[in-house]
């Protein structure tokens, strides 16, 4: 049985270098050429030995998550694919905005939270995606981009809850950040919480000096409990104290995400409670308008709720932002994610099985 290379810190790589008799800094070369060229193949390791690279193959082997699909929405938003082991597919979102690039990437397969405005959480939750398989829908989007040197900003906003899923997320996180990794600063990279407080109060200690983005979506206790289950657990009111408690850096600021579904969420008392809430908390507010789809029973709000909600924001000194939705054609906008293929690929693997029975 061959071991995926991947699945080894440096450390340990630098411990099978040292028992195959070879020097450990050809850990540093391997590193590169799996993190920073996404190769999966050894024979393209072409700045190390013949002999070494032999060795390396019979032993081990470069795991890569097919990409099977790559579709372009209007806007230039592009939703890529890929295909886990087991048979179900992940959706990472690259988003072109004004000269930057973003990319939406998933932490689990499905969702356990329930957030009632989500297709994610209908798929229920599946399984954890290991760090390898976070840090390969990077690896392979930037293997993709024309210009090698466009900065890309990493999103922990896809499917899944990535504090859910904590262990593999901090080593992808630790991945991504390392020089001996993909190398990306950590300004460039968030993670998005629906709000799970006692892993925010882990997440302060690792000092990652990553940005935060946190789900807030209804201002009252009750409302927030029924739009987001999350909140029976860990209240908001709970929340809001994690986020006074965490130590920002100077100048940062976290991102408050608030999706605007009409007639729920969006009322002037809704944006007048939120300020009240976010007082003295540093952040900037993004309201996302809802994307309506045919399998959730909610609507977009007006573009008046949309301005004046947002109108109180500003009047009560708070940074106030509208997040216009992006790829929604391909079905890669936000809370969009995942649960049309799964349903498409249970009955594919569903029928395949049925075939060779
Ligand atoms: S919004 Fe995020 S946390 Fe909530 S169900 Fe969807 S993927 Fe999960």
């Amino acid at each position: 049985m061959k071991c995926n290379l991947k699945t080894l810190s440096f450390h340990e790589l630098e411990l099978i270098l040292a028992e195959m008799g070879e020097k450990t800094y050809h850990a540093r070369q391997i590193s590169r050429w799996l993190y920073q060229r996404g190769v999966a193949d050894f024979a393209a390791m072409t700045d190390i030995s013949q002999s070494l690279r032999r060795k390396l193959d019979e032993g081990y082997y470069i795991s890569e998550i097919p990409l099977v699909e790559v579709r372009t929405g209007e806007d230039g938003c592009s939703k890529y694919v890929f295909r886990l082991p087991e048979g179900f597919d992940i959706e990472s979102v690259l988003i072109p905005d004004q000269g930057r690039l973003t990319l939406c990437i998933s932490t689990q397969l499905g969702c356990r939270q329930g957030c009632r405005f989500c297709l994610t959480s209908r798929m229920g939750f599946i399984r954890n995606l290991l760090a390898h398989e976070i840090c390969d829908q990077v690896i392979q989007v930037k293997k993709r981009l024309p210009e090698e040197k466009t900065t890309l900003n990493i999103v922990l906003m896809g499917m899944g809850e990535p504090l859910d899923n904590y262990q593999q997320t901090i080593s992808a996180i630790r991945l991504m950040t390392s020089p001996l990794g993909l190398n990306i600063s950590p300004r460039h990279i968030t993670l998005s919480t629906a709000g799970l407080v006692e892993e925010l109060y882990r997440l302060r200690q690792e000092k990652l000096g990553i940005n935060l983005a946190v789900s807030i979506n209804a201002p009252f206790e009750d409302l927030r409990s029924w739009l987001m289950p999350v909140n029976r657990r860990y209240s908001l009111e709970y929340l809001l104290k994690a986020l006074r408690d965490f130590p920002l850096p100077a100048r940062q600021r976290f991102t408050i995400e608030y999706i605007l579904i009409g007639g729920v969420n969006d009322s002037p008392e809704a944006a007048r409670q939120l300020c009240r809430l976010l007082r003295g908390i540093p952040c900037k507010i993004n309201l996302i308008p809802y994307n309506p789809n045919p399998f959730l029973n909610f609507r977009e709000c007006t573009e008046k709720s949309l301005e004046q909600f947002q109108q109180i924001l500003i009047q009560h000194h708070l940074t106030a932002t509208v997040r216009r939705s992006r790829g929604r054609d391909i079905g890669a906008a936000c809370g969009q994610l995942g649960y049309v293929r799964y349903r498409m690929r249970q009955a594919e693997l569903t029928h395949s099985a049925t075939k060779s029975a």
